[in-house]
């Protein structure tokens, strides 16, 4: 086999993609352990980002380090939104921006700092008050915020369904199919449970399963993330919750709700991160965390404090020590990317999209970008990890406060 792809995300279906365009004749073998959908790329909460949040006052050293990242995010943002509308994929996609919100004390001073690298980085935007955050949205929690245009929101399960069933003709997606064992080599070959793959290149793009594999080992975990969302609201519900008819809030704290009213019209919000070994949460730990969701909901919405919520879920995202990216070479004939720190969606898939060139010896703008990618920092081995991960993850939240 000339190309396996494994991981079949946002990066490994943009790989896929790409590598299928790029060698029409050749096969491009796409494995996942689960089915397309069941991975972080199908349990997001459907930011597509194009301009990154950098917490902490604006450094102009940094200028050319954000703006790289904010290339990638954009690359990714224009290969999906033209995928999207080329192949008519349904996935709620809604282009015109999201928001940025700010409700307690350390989240408005970080407001200030998100103005300044959106003024220097000349990112259109539109500061809001309190009142205007109310009249768009029917919550008086945010006491600031900010709506940048470039970036897009979508249905995240809907949007690799799509991206999945119309890959190219040369694509072959096998689902259900984990790899358990890869033997470096000429050709490389791949151990799975009923039999084995040789192929001469792979792409690798298993996110923070990756050190299972052997690759990446002290370098990247996962964090396990968790959400609720309501039944679809009525009319006369939606009439309460202000202007806007589809929206998105992401926090300036770091450790704040992500939440959006869906086109179909149901509250989404995302509040928890821990460590829990890269699993998802039990049905059990599930419903102790819908408690925080619930709280979350009830703060920001209290005339929908009736409105039950009709699903929970989890997700795990692969976040590295010093908060890099992983792109590049492994060893001869292995290209992974990955590892995206909770902003996935658009930067997965140019990571996806560039890898592909990268492994075929291509030579890009957004190569190059990808290429300048922090080096990661070494994680301790376990069971200091463990201990080392749970106190990362949980310090997030510090000084969260009402933007929880
Ligand atoms: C709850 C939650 C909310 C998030 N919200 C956002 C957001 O709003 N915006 C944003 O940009 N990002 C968000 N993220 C992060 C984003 O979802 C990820 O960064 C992105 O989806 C990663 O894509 P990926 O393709 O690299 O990895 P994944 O989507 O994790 O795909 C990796 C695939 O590899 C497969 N795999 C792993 N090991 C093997 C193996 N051994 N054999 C075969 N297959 C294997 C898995 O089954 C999986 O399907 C969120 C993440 C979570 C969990």
């Amino acid at each position: 086999m000339p190309w396996v792809v494994v991981g079949a995300g946002l990066t490994g279906l943009a790989s896929a993609q790409r590598l299928a365009e790029l060698h029409p004749n050749d096969e491009v073998v796409l494995l996942d352990a689960r089915l397309v959908g069941q991975g972080a790329s199908g349990r997001n909460s459907g930011f597509a980002v194009a301009v990154s949040h950098f917490p902490g006052a604006y450094k102009p050293e940094h200028k050319e380090s954000f703006s790289r990242v904010n290339r990638i995010n954009q690359a990714g943002l224009d290969l999906l939104g033209q995928q999207i509308k080329s192949q008519s994929i349904n996935c709620q996609w809604d282009d015109s921006g999201f928001h940025h919100g700010a409700a307690d004390r350390a989240s408005i001073k970080e407001h200030k700092h998100f103005i300044d690298y959106l003024n220097a980085m000349g990112v259109e935007h539109n500061s809001l008050d309190q009142d205007a955050m109310e009249n768009r949205f029917g919550t008086s929690l945010y006491k600031a915020g900010v709506h940048v245009k470039r970036g897009a929101l979508i249905q995240p399960a809907a949007l690799v369904r799509g991206l999945a069933d119309r890959q190219p003709k040369n694509v072959r997606l096998i689902e259900n199919c984990p790899v358990l064992k890869i033997e470096r080599g000429n050709p490389i070959t791949l151990q799975m449970s009923g039999g084995q793959i040789k192929t001469d290149k792979l792409v690798l793009a298993t996110n923070y399963e990756a050190p299972k594999l052997g690759f990446l080992r002290r370098h990247l975990i996962g964090s396990t993330l968790s959400g609720s969302f309501t039944r679809t609201l009525t009319s006369q519900e939606l009439s309460t919750l202000g202007s806007h008819k589809t929206w998105g809030i992401i926090s300036l704290h770091g450790g704040g709700a992500t939440i959006r009213l869906t086109k179909d019209g149901r509250i989404c919000l995302r509040n928890t991160a821990e460590y829990s070994g890269g699993a998802l949460l039990s049905a059990q730990a599930l419903q102790t965390r819908q408690v925080t969701h619930r709280q979350s909901f009830e703060k920001r919405f209290p005339q929908l404090a009736h409105v039950p919520f009709e699903y929970g879920w989890s997700g795990v995202e692969g976040i590295s020590g010093n908060g890099t990216n992983f792109f590049g070479q492994q060893s001869k004939n292995i290209y992974l990317a990955g590892g995206y720190n909770g902003s996935g969606v658009t930067r997965g898939t140019a990571f996806g999209h560039a890898l592909a060139e990268y492994a075929g010896g291509g030579q890009s703008d957004l190569i190059t970008d990808c290429l300048g990618s922090a080096t990661a920092t070494w994680l301790p081995p376990r069971p200091f990890l463990d201990v080392g991960a749970m106190l990362k993850i949980s310090a997030r939240f510090r000084g969260v406060g009402l933007d929880r």
